[in-house]
């Protein structure tokens, strides 16, 4: 059932990449980072809409991007991630029990990902995908080592990550009264002491943050379709 509501982050600067463009209206191949983010949601079975968070002033040109795709609402994003996705949750009905926040940077993760999180949320209120860590991990203090990680307790944590909608809600409210900024949405869940699961990410739902990054996703497409 398309009941799913999914929140598309694309309200970044992209200052990393070392463009004028802000990331999300960069063209991968073609197709603007944030069409490929849209779609791949859309294209999942159990997603019924999207809300997409644009930087001020690219409101516009957001549309006029993922409109056609059958996209609708944009919302001015915020200074953080946090505030974007918050900003982005006031646009989603309170009756959609369930919800999906994305960054657009991750323009390879595909429909089959969005559907493996949706799948694995019965009885949870969070999914993370995440793949394995292959380096080893040190803790470095003012460039000291003070400790190791065991490897096997990480993992690398991606997009699309699916919540029920009222602890995801209430998660970012109570990060947001407290001050405290995460760097994905599974975090501030499970700040809350809500249960987060994990399913296998996939290896190019990478996030495109570099100029590497940006390389390695035009290689990735044209590997798949030459
Ligand atoms: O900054 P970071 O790489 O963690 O951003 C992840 C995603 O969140 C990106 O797709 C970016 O466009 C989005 N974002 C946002 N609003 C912000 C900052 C980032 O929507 N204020």
């Amino acid at each position: 059932m398309r009941d799913a509501v999914a929140i598309v982050l694309a309200a970044g600067s992209g200052e990393r990449l070392g463009l004028e463009t802000p990331k999300a209206f960069v063209a991968l191949r073609g197709r603007p980072i944030l069409a490929r983010a849209v779609a791949a949601a859309l294209a999942c079975q159990g997603v019924g809409s999207v809300v997409v968070t644009a930087p001020s002033g690219a409101e516009d040109l957001a549309h006029a991007i993922v409109e056609p795709l059958g996209a609708h609402a944009v919302v001015t994003g915020g200074a953080t991630r946090h505030a974007s996705v918050r900003a982005a949750l006031r646009l989603v009905p309170d009756e959609v029990d369930t919800i999906l926040c994305h960054d657009a940077a991750r323009a390879l993760a595909t429909s089959a990902l969005f559907a493996a999180v949706l799948g694995a949320l019965e009885g949870w209120d969070g999914v993370v995908p995440v793949v394995p860590v292959s380096d080893t991990v040190k803790r470095v203090r003012e460039g000291a080592v003070v400790g190791t990680e065991p490897r096997e307790d990480l993992a690398l944590a991606q997009t699309p990550q699916a919540f029920k909608a009222l602890a995801l809600r209430d998660a970012h409210a109570r990060a947001a009264e407290a001050d405290v900024e995460f760097t994905d949405d599974a975090a501030a869940l499970e700040w809350a002491g809500y249960r987060v699961r994990t399913v296998p990410g996939e290896p190019h739902a990478f996030k495109i943050t570099t100029a590497g990054d940006l390389a390695r996703a035009e290689r990735v497409l044209s590997e798949a379709r030459p």
